[in-house]
């Protein structure tokens, strides 16, 4: 029989879930605050050029090509997606640079130039052992919903952690694949994806450069606003409404109330909004929370990622020393991260920083002759919020190794809109500007992240700030397996 579910958040999870649910025959309702959908993953627009507003890197088709296929169509009948080789150019400090690529003898042979042979076979047991990790981590503590402490520390799961020393620390154990500094920053960084430091994280997220050096980073056409907009047309083609402009004030079981003071009633409601807003904001107290364990915290002490600090550019000229996607690590990568993750929080004097050129792919993003220049900064969340001379300081820094490197002239930036903690917060409603959702660290990982399911009954939750965690292909998971709770509790 046809249920009625309300989605708070046209992010890509709430999206997906949607999706799921309106393929099921359900009647469905997105409630979105702001004006488009996609959320964290939507699009820009500054002078003439358009820019992906947050992610930027398509990494773990598996999730994407499933939610297309759970609902009886093709990803590549709605999405054009494209391998990005090189993934990226990495500039290091000392003016050294290297190109990544999934072509594994052509990167080993890149790894040899850079470093000598014995990181070269380093790279190669490395790429080895995370393509196992990876194998038996994403079934076992990623594509599942947990029921007990019994589903996370069964003999077979206690054992696989042992096998792949998944709680060892992630900075620790690369250094005993490869010797070279440079190459333990390229192997370790991609945790700064989830928010969280390759030193405070567990081995288990060295999954991550699996999916960069083993399977790849894809590019969809149109930018990765394409992604939830492809999502969002599936869904009302399957009878879903998506209300924008339609901000939620409260929660409280299955009824809504939106800020006009309009309520909806709905068997089940689905919060995409960031987790712990949703729980300290939307649920004022009339809920107990997500289910958690004994011993993870109270919602108001949960852990949160660190923050970013963008600058879109519309700029002037081709940036030829750049590639679609760039990394440029500072002289210090670990007094980086201890500035932003470690008290006192702290802008750091040289940050390690993305920069993106997506026209590179795509001309038409950006006017002839121009470029669409993204650059995000990690930087500490709300907790320490930015000052004006700390905005300042990140783009003087961002600049001066662009002009290094890059063959940028800060001259012929045309447009240039910094977007950062607060704005993050305010528009988005994340959590102290937390751009990646709860921290990952251990205790906030797989079990003992919040759960998807309410203690009240009907209230669910789907998003980077719930399980899996963040990203847009653990959103889609957390789809999966949101749907798969509803399925269970007799809902969908
Ligand atoms: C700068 C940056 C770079 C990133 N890069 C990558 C990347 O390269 N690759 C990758 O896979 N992931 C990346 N991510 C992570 C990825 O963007 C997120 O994990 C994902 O988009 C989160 O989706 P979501 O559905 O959980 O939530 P969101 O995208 O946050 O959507 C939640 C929605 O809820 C709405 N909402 C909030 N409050 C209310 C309310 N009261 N009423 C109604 N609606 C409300 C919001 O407006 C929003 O639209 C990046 C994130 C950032 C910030």
């Amino acid at each position: 029989m046809a249920k009625r579910f309300i989605v708070v958040g046209a992010g890509l999870g709430g999206l997906a879930t949607a999706l799921r649910l309106a393929h099921r025959g359900h009647e469905v309702t997105v409630l979105e605050k702001t004006c488009e959908v996609g959320g964290r993953a939507k699009s820009v627009q500054v002078g003439g050029c358009q820019f992906d507003a947050g992610p930027t890197l398509m990494m773990m088709l598996d999730p994407f090509r499933k939610l297309f296929a759970d609902v009886g169509e093709r990803m590549e009948d709605h999405l054009d997606v494209r391998l990005c080789d090189p993934l990226y150019r990495v500039f290091f400090a000392d003016g050294s640079q290297i190109e990544g690529t999934v072509r594994r003898d052509e990167m080993a042979a890149r790894v040899r130039a850079l470093a000598g042979t014995g990181d070269e076979a380093g790279y190669r047991r490395l790429l080895i052992d995370l393509e196992a990790l990876y194998r038996d981590a994403v079934p076992n503590f990623v594509r599942k919903n947990f029921d007990g402490l019994g589903d996370f520390a069964s003999p077979k799961s206690l054992a696989l952690v042992a096998r792949h020393h998944m709680v060892e620390n992630l900075a620790r154990r690369a250094a005993r694949y490869v010797q070279d500094e440079r190459l333990r920053m390229l192997f370790t960084f991609q945790t700064m994806y989830l928010g969280l430091s390759p030193f405070d994280a567990p081995w288990v997220y060295a999954v991550l450069t699996y999916m960069e050096y083993g399977e790849g980073i894809w590019y969809p056409m149109g930018g990765m606003a394409e992604v939830p907009r492809a999502v969002a047309r599936l869904a009302e083609g399957r009878g879903a409404t998506i209300r924008l402009n339609t901000p939620v004030r409260a929660v409280d079981g299955t009824t809504v109330t939106l800020e006009t003071g309009e309520t909806l009633r709905a068997d089940a409601v689905v919060l995409n909004a960031d987790l712990p807003y949703a729980v300290d904001r939307l649920l004022e107290g009339q809920s107990r929370g997500p289910r958690r364990l004994p011993l993870a915290k109270p919602a108001p002490d949960l852990r949160h990622s660190c923050s970013a600090f963008m600058a879109y550019m519309d700029y002037d000229g081709e940036l030829p020393g750049l590639r679609h996607h760039n990394v440029f690590f500072g002289p210090e990568f670990k007094g980086n991260l201890d500035a932003i993750f470690h008290e006192p929080l702290s802008v750091p004097d040289a940050p390690a920083f993305y920069a993106c050129v997506s026209s590179k792919t795509e001309p038409n993003l950006a006017p002839a002759g121009r470029s669409n220049l993204y650059i995000l900064v990690p930087c500490p969340n709300l907790d320490a919020p930015l000052t004006l001379a700390d905005e300042q300081k990140m783009l003087g820094y961002v600049q001066g190794r662009l002009c290094d490197a890059g063959g940028f002239d800060p001259d012929r930036v045309l447009a240039l809109r910094t977007y950062g903690p607060r704005e993050w917060a305010a528009d988005l409603n994340l959590s102290r500007g937390a751009a990646f959702g709860l921290s990952h660290d251990f205790w906030q990982s797989a079990f003992f992240r919040p759960s998807n399911r309410d203690a009240a009954p009907g209230l669910y939750y789907v998003g980077a700030s719930t399980q899996p965690g963040n990203g847009l292909p653990m959103v889609l998971i957390s789809s999966e397996l949101v749907e798969e709770r509803l399925v269970r509790d007799g809902l969908a």
